[in-house]
C-alpha cells in the first residue's frame, strides 16, 4: 500500500470517530461543485436552437425550479474554445457564462469574479450552437462562491442576507474559503456553491461537508485581520477567558479547536490527537499538553 493511501484510510477512520465522538455538524454546510454552464435569455435560445425553439429539461438542479437543460453549446474565446457546456434553465433575462479561471486560461479572456446576476461590465464571449452563434460583449464570469440558504438556516447560522462568511473544509487537503456571500431566500435549500477550480484545489468532491465560521469568530481570523479588528473595535474580540481548557474526550479533532478559545489545551493520556488537529494548533498559537 503506498503512503498516500495509508494517509487517506486513516484521516477518513479518524474523520468517522471525529463525528461520533462529537456528535457534528451543526455549522455543516453540504458544498456543491459547479462546473461551467451557460444561462441563456430567450432570444439566444432561438439564434442558437432555431425559431421557436424551447430548452428541454435533462435533470433537475438542487435549487427548486432550476434545471439542467439536455442542450449544450460551444463556447470561443481568442485562443481556443470549449465544446458541450451545459445550459442551465430556465431562461433569463440575459445570457451569462460561468467558467472556472482554468477554462479562462484554457479560452484566452480575462473574466471578473462576480455574483451571479451582476455581469455589467464582464467579459465577452461567443456561443455557438446547431443553428447559429451569438458573440456578447459582456455576461461571462468567474462565479464567487455562495451558500444558498432558507431564512430558517440564516437563523440558526446567525448570519444575514448579503454577509461574508469563511467556510473551512477538512481534508486530506484542508482548504478555508473566504468572501463565502450569503444568499437567503425561502425558495433556497442549504448547499454552497464553488467552481471546480476552487473544488479541485481542496480535493473537494459533491456533496462534501464544509463547516460555516463567522468572521471574527475564530482565534485566527482576529490574528490574521488586524486591520479590520482596529477599524471596528465593537467587533468581538477574543475574551480574556482562563489560560488552560481540560479536554476530556478520546479525540481532539479541529471541529473541537475551534470551539477551544484558550490557548493551552490539556488532555488525558489516552486522548488521540489527529495529525490535522496538531496542526490546526500550531497555527492557530495553542500548545497542548498532557495531564500529569
Ligand atoms: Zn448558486
Amino acid at each position: 500500500m503506498n503512503q498516500q493511501l495509508i494517509e487517506q484510510i486513516v484521516g477518513e477512520i479518524l474523520g468517522q470517530l471525529g463525528k461520533e465522538s462529537t456528535q457534528l455538524p451543526e455549522r455543516a454546510v453540504p458544498i456543491a461543485v459547479s462546473a461551467r454552464h451557460v444561462h441563456l435569455q430567450p432570444d439566444h435560445v432561438e439564434v442558437l436552437f432555431g425559431a421557436g425553439y424551447e430548452l428541454t429539461q435533462r435533470s433537475e438542479l438542487s435549487q427548486p425550479g432550476q434545471f439542467a437543460a439536455n442542450e449544450t453549446v460551444m463556447i470561443a474565446g481568442p485562443k481556443s474554445s470549449i465544446e458541450r457546456v451545459r445550459i442551465l434553465g430556465p431562461v433569463r433575462k440575459a445570457t451569462q457564462v460561468e467558467v472556472s479561471f482554468t477554462d479562462a486560461m484554457k479560452l484566452g479572456v480575462k473574466p471578473p469574479l462576480r455574483e451571479s446576476g451582476n455581469i455589467e461590465g464582464s467579459a465577452p464571449i461567443t456561443l455557438i450552437g446547431p443553428k447559429g452563434s451569438v458573440h456578447i460583449e459582456q455576461g461571462l464570469i468567474i462565479a464567487q462562491s455562495h451558500i444558498h440558504m432558507a431564512p430558517s438556516d440564516a437563523a440558526r447560522f446567525g448570519v444575514q442576507d448579503g454577509e461574508y462568511i469563511t467556510v473551512e473544509a477538512d481534508g486530506i487537503r484542508p482548504i478555508s474559503f473566504r468572501n463565502v456571500r450569503i444568499r437567503v431566500n425561502e425558495r433556497y435549500r442549504l448547499e454552497m456553491h464553488i467552481d471546480t477550480d476552487e473544488a479541485n484545489a481542496g480535493f473537494i468532491t459533491q456533496g462534501t461537508i464544509g463547516r460555516l465560521v463567522k468572521l471574527n469568530e475564530t482565534a485566527e481570523s482576529v490574528r490574521t485581520q488586524p486591520a479590520a479588528v482596529q477599524s471596528a473595535p465593537s467587533a468581538p474580540v477574543k475574551a480574556a477567558a482562563p489560560q488552560s481548557f481540560e479536554f476530556t474526550k478520546k479525540l481532539l479533532s479541529t471541529e473541537d479547536l475551534a470551539s477551544i478559545s484558550e490557548d493551552e489545551i490539556v488532555i488525558t493520556k489516552g486522548t488521540i490527537v489527529t495529525a490535522l488537529a496538531k496542526d490546526t494548533a500550531r497555527e492557530l498559537g495553542k500548545t497542548i499538553t498532557i495531564r500529569k
